[in-house]
């Protein structure tokens, strides 16, 4: 599903593209993709109200309109936005149509349906907001946080970065490339981490998600910018659905396991499971 690199793309385009327009009209053509509040209280709220800004929170793209309310997108991995024109008008998996001034429409279309949205007022949306861990490209994210944070805990690494209330916007395409970067095994148990692999997931975490962001996203399958061109972030992918191909960086081979239930891919020479190798957690005993 859509991470940060590609929710900050799609709302760096909306900021370009439909900022200072107004919504005419608004149609659900999939009534499961609002979650709250009622469909037609959706609608009826959207009508007639200008878009104010574009911003991005986690994985959580949020349209500000001049009504005071937020229309919040959670994109799932095949949720596309789509302005029409100049995009050609899609036909199929249509879940919401905003109807702008100019002739022109927003598109919201999801070939699995997973999409979710929500209209809020402002104390709502800064209540969903709040258990979010701090965005990893701003300030608040020192090199310090994550030890402090999760450094005592017996949790494998993997799952931990995933969990948003520990940290942003990061989803399993990126938290792979962060790892490799890092040459942490995915499922390296956090309290064994030493102070210099904690220094190098850190700048792992803000280089391979700054190079997505510049990259304009990483489309392996679904993922479209909202003039529907695919992102870039692809072409530098290490080990993410690289199984069985030499790892750049030691050229050994790259494997897939389960990890926490989620696809996992990393070199096995370069990233041990046991964190020898590295200066850092349990050492060899030979
Ligand atoms: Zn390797």
């Amino acid at each position: 599903m859509p991470e940060l690199p590609e929710v900050e793309t799609i709302k760096e385009d909306l900021r370009g593209l439909v900022v200072g327009s107004e919504i005419k009209r608004a149609e659900v053509l999939d009534t499961s993709l609002v979650e709250q509040p009622s469909t037609e209280e959706f609608t009826g709220r959207l009508e007639g109200t200008g878009i104010t800004d574009a911003r991005r929170r986690a994985k959580h793209l949020i349209v500000e309109l001049d009504s005071g309310d937020s229309l919040v997108f959670q994109l799932k991995i095949g949720g596309q936005l789509l302005l029409v024109p100049p995009v050609e008008e899609p036909e199929t998996a249509l879940m919401l149509v905003l109807y702008l001034d100019g002739e022109r429409r927003l598109f919201l279309r999801d070939e699995t349906s997973f999409t979710r949205a929500r209209l809020l007022g402002a104390g709502e949306l800064e209540e969903r907001l709040s258990s979010l861990g701090p965005e990893p490209l701003e300030g608040g994210f020192t090199v310090e946080y994550l030890p402090r944070e999760i450094g005592a805990r017996r949790a494998q690494i993997k799952p931990l970065l995933l969990d948003q209330k520990v940290v942003s916007g990061i989803g399993n395409i990126y938290v792979d490339e962060i790892l490799y970067d890092a040459k942490l095994h995915p499922r390296r148990k956090a309290n064994t981490l030493s102070e210099g692999e904690w220094r190098a997931l850190y700048e792992a975490i803000r280089s391979n998600l700054a190079a997505g962001v510049e990259h304009r996203g990483t489309t392996v399958r679904l993922y479209r910018d909202v003039l529907d061109r695919p992102g870039e972030h692809q072409n530098y992918l290490r080990v993410f659905e690289k199984q069985g191909q030499p790892c750049p960086r030691c050229k050994g081979e790259v494997e897939r396991e389960k990890v926490s239930g989620r696809p996992s891919h990393f070199c096995p020479d370069c990233q041990r499971e046991d964190g020898s190798g590295n200066g850092g957690g349990v050492e060899s005993l030979w």
